[in-house]
């Protein structure tokens, strides 16, 4: 045998792609792009996927209803959470395939009792929702979005900041001519939690009395939106970046968004389910809210009604859950880290994945000795190599940073506890977590390509 047939090499994926593929990849970054600018929260990406789903003929599930082979349902889970499939051709005894991803992503939400006003200026107090690095959201524009349940019981839904024209929001930072003290501070440190506070205003009302600032703030919101300051005690409202998904490089061959994380595998997996036609075994896509806070909530992947609305598919055709469970197989499509040169200490290069080497399969995640780590077999991977090779997906692996970096989990553990074969897959990230983080379009597509070729097994 050659060298060439001997040694594993990885390629890039533009090394092997025409100039046909190239404009596949470039076109779908452009569906990726809008989804996002309409998704900045996980209500909305739930919405936006329903939308799409509807154009697809998905209709909503009603349980007892026994769809038949081809039909394509959906179903909410509280507006935050969505299962969307596919019925395939063979009984659900002989597994389903399920690709998971999740709708949430770090932020700053408002606490309940958000609205103060302190030196004449009006702010609302945060709490952060998943894993920040606190001092990249100073001096950052922000928009506000959230459902609001009002005392009577209506609905109310907020979002300003991200159209031409809107106002934005902000948290200030110190002037570097008076940060003396601060520098001297541990970056861990330095943004202490409870000075996230964001700037809501600064023009006091007429009326004489306390809180003139923090009155013209709540009479704009009774008047827009008929709110009290006891509404925000059942709201939630979150703070995200003001900032739309966008082409980086010259080459424009990157992305740089708000919320990759997750959001990039759930449009991966999304179009994969709708563009899916009469599959063999059914194909079941999942749409999951709170991993970034572990997975908890009742529209976590903790939650039972994932297993609910299959148990109730299982039922249609008098099959056992367990059973179908047991035969199935999960792509946890969640995002890693890409090997990034500003940072190369953190990473072993061999094992690291790659921006635009395609999908990254994960056979572990977790920390210190693979910690909380799903830890796919050597039968599991061999089954997604043999998939990926045979639909000419370009796919590389990937681990999260070098051995006692540091390390962290997805939803690939929650899947296998029920009984599932699961192994992570995802799209490399640079800046992951941060506002602005950055994903390849290659690597978006390739992850498409693999829940595609997932469905249609
Ligand atoms: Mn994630
Ligand atoms: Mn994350």
């Amino acid at each position: 045998m050659t060298r060439e047939e001997l040694f594993y090499r990885q390629k890039n994926v533009y090394e092997t792609a025409g100039e046909e593929t190239a404009a596949e990849i470039f076109a779908f970054a452009e569906g990726y792009k809008s989804y996002m600018d309409a998704s900045k929260t996980e209500r909305l990406a739930v919405r936006e996927a329903v939308r799409l789903a509807e154009e697809k003929g998905f209709r909503p599930y009603a349980f007892g209803s026994k769809p038949k082979a081809g039909d394509r349902v959906y179903l909410v889970n509280r507006g935050k959470a969505l299962i969307l499939a596919v019925i395939g051709g063979e009984p659900l005894g002989s597994g389903a395939n399920i690709a998971a991803a999740h709708v949430d992503a770090p932020r700053l939400d408002l606490k309940q009792v958000p609205l103060y006003e302190d030196g004449e200026l009006a702010f609302f107090k945060t709490h952060y929702y998943g894993g920040i690095k606190k001092y990249q959201w100073l001096a950052l524009p922000l928009a506000l979005y959230g459902t609001v349940i009002k005392k009577d019981g209506e609905a109310v839904d907020i979002a300003v900041g991200d159209r031409p024209g809107e106002p934005q929001f902000v948290i200030t930072d110190l002037l570097p001519h008076l940060d003396g003290d601060q520098m001297k501070k541990k970056a861990s440190e330095f943004v202490p939690g409870e000075s996230l506070n964001i700037l809501a205003g600064s023009r006091p009302d007429r009326e004489e009395g306390e809180g003139r600032v923090k009155l013209t703030v709540m009479k704009l919101l009774n008047e827009k939106y008929g709110l009290t300051e006891e509404d925000f005690l059942s709201a939630e409202l979150s703070a995200v970046p003001a900032l739309g998904a966008r082409d980086l490089g010259f080459d424009r061959s990157l992305i740089g968004a708000y919320g990759h994380d997750d959001r990039v595998c759930v449009y991966a997996e999304l179009m994969a389910v709708l563009n899916v036609e009469k599959p063999k075994r059914t194909a079941v896509c999942l749409l999951v809210d709170k991993e970034e806070i572990g997975s908890e909530g009742v529209t976590g992947m903790l939650s039972t009604s994932f297993d609910r609305f299959l148990d109730d598919l299982c039922r249609a055709q008098g099959v056992s859950l367990y059973e179908c469970l047991a035969n199935s197989f999960c792509l946890s499509a969640d995002v890693c880290n890409a090997f990034d040169p500003n940072f190369p200490e953190v990473s072993e290069k061999r094992n690291n994945a790659r921006l635009n080497y395609g999908v990254a399969i994960m056979k572990y995640t977790g920390s210190r000795g693979k910690s909380g780590s799903n830890d796919a077999s050597a039968e599991v991977m061999g089954r997604v190599r043999r998939l990926f090779s045979a639909k000419g997906v370009v796919w590389q692996t990937g681990e999260l940073g070098k051995v006692d970096q540091g390390g962290g989990g997805t939803v690939a553990k929650y899947a296998a506890r029920r009984g599932i074969d699961t192994v992570d897959a995802g799209v490399p990230v640079l800046s992951m977590h941060s506002p602005f983080e950055v994903i390849a379009k290659a690597d978006l597509y390739m992850a498409y390509k693999g829940a595609l070729a997932l469905y249609e097994e």
